[in-house]
Parts: structure tokens; sequence; C-alpha cells
């Protein structure tokens, strides 16, 4: 698609990937089958969707841009491609079945809302390969006892397997980016590779403990375990939440009532 035609869109976090080089690179990274059902958060002017229809593939484009969205529907490969005029977030993607795989290079002011999204509809997921802020995939990596290490990387760590992948420098988009970036790719976990426990109290738990992340456990969670919590857990009170791994939490959710509000 012709760019010189299309001014980028502040608001709809538009940096177009014009580096040939990171484009290969992204998709050597997706390695399409034919029969892959691909869907492409954000195709703006086409930096990756072109080259997948070049190879044959069948798309579907979720753009917000409604300019974009027309030109969309103007493509010629019509018969292989399905354009969805929304905001992401507010997609169902029990519409797509089971096995679809995503795409993204996403504005950066929805990845992490976008994140929380997708976790319902993990399982019908085969992967997703996006680009984010590089701040924000070192939170989706970060291990325990590291400042990276938060509610972001102990909710996504129990859905998805993670992995960073190339970083990518604000000179590969046009506009370029204040940050850099870089890929990531989430894998579902199948439910023996998750500790078990209770999504939602996991997730009731987790934010908790991480709302003032300097203070200790005792502190944060006062008052929302039963009296021998502490010792049944064989959890040290004194450990701040930055230090539990995801097992630990899983185990704390267990016995963890939310405080009345
Ligand atoms: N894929 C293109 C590329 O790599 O050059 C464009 C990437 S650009 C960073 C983000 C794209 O997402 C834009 O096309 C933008 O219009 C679209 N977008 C922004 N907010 C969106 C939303 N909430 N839902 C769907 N698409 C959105």
């Amino acid at each position: 698609m012709n760019p010189s035609t299309h001014r980028a869109r502040k608001r709809f976090g538009q940096h177009f990937l014009t580096d040939e080089g990171i484009i290969e690179g992204i998709l050597r990274l997706l390695a399409p089958a034919p029969t892959d059902k691909i869907i492409e958060i954000g195709p703006g002017l086409g930096a990756l969707t072109l080259p997948l229809l070049e190879r044959g593939m069948t798309l579907t484009l979720i753009e917000l841009d409604r300019d974009l969205v027309e030109r969309w529907r103007r493509h010629p490969a019509q018969d292989r491609l399905t354009v969805v005029p929304q905001d992401v977030l507010t997609v169902d993607f029990a519409q797509f079945g089971n096995a679809w795989r995503l795409l993204g290079n996403l504005p950066y002011n929805i990845s992490t809302p976008l994140l929380f999204h997708l976790i319902p509809h993990a399982a019908a997921l085969k992967d997703a390969l996006f680009m984010l802020q590089k701040e924000v995939v070192d939170r989706l990596v970060a291990a325990p006892d590291t400042s990276d290490y938060g509610r972001l990387s102990v909710m996504l760590q129990y859905h998805f397997h993670m992995e960073a992948l190339l970083e990518v420098p604000p000179q590969a988009f046009t506009p370029p980016p204040k940050v850099d970036s870089a890929m990531v790719r989430l894998i579902p976990k199948l439910p023996h590779e998750r500790p078990e426990c209770n999504p939602v109290a996991l997730s009731r738990v987790v934010a908790q403990a991480f709302s003032q992340r300097r203070k200790m456990l005792r502190s944060t969670l006062k008052g929302t375990l039963p009296a021998d919590g502490w010792d049944a857990l064989g959890i040290d009170p004194q450990r701040r939440a930055e230090t539990l791994s995801l097992e630990e939490f899983c185990q704390l959710s267990k016995v963890f009532n939310a405080p009345r509000d």
C-alpha cells in the first residue's frame, strides 16, 4: 500500500515497520504454513500483511482505523481476507474457533490490556507473535527477585510459555517510536504444565500482594489468610511479593480470602 497517502495517527499508536531486514526476520519467526489460520492485529499499511498475502496466506485482519479498513476492503485479494473493523479489545476471540495464530506489531498503549483480554481464550490459541515495547517484554519474561517481575509476569506466565525474541530499534519504524521494541512469542500452557490453582483466586492474591511491592507480605496480605496461614504454607511472611514464584502464589491463592471493600 502506498504509505505516502496515509499520515500516521498518534492516537492509534501508528508506527509502521519499514526495515526490510526486520520484516523478513519477523516472517521467519512466524514461519507460516499454508493451512494456518492467522489473525493480524493492526495491519496498518501492510508491512507484514502484504508479504503474507504474496505467499498465498488467508488472513483475518483486525483494524480500528476506518481509513485503513477501507483500504483493506479494496485490496484485490478479498477472497483471502476477512476484515474485522473493530477495537481489538472488544473483539470476542471465541468467534474464531480453535488453533488460530495471532500476529501483531501492537500499538503500545493497548498491549497490556490486550494480553489480559487474551487470557480467557488461551486454550483456543495456537500461538501469538507480538511486537511490544521492550520494557513490556522484559516484564513478561521476568524471573522472581528482579525489578521487572510483577503482576504481568506472574499472570501471563501462569497461562503461557513466553520467549523474548528479536530486539527492534526505533529506526525500524516510520515514524520512529521513543522506545525500543522487541518481539515475544506466547504459547498457551497445557493444564498439566501449570501449577494447579484457580486463576481467578490467583489473580486476586497477585494483585493484592503487588499492590505495594516494597512491603512485606505480612502487611500487604494482612487479614486475608487463616490464622495458621503462613505456617501451613511454609512461606515466610517477611518476604516481599517480588520474591515469590508462580508455584508459591498458587499455593497462597488456595487459602487467600480477598479483603472486603
Ligand atoms: N502492522 C503495521 C506495521 O507493522 O507497520 C502497523 C503497526 S502500528 C504499530 C499499529 C496498528 O494497529 C495500526 O494499524 C493501528 O491503526 C492499529 N490499531 C491501533 N489501535 C487498535 C485497536 N485498539 N484495535 C485494532 N487495531 C488498532
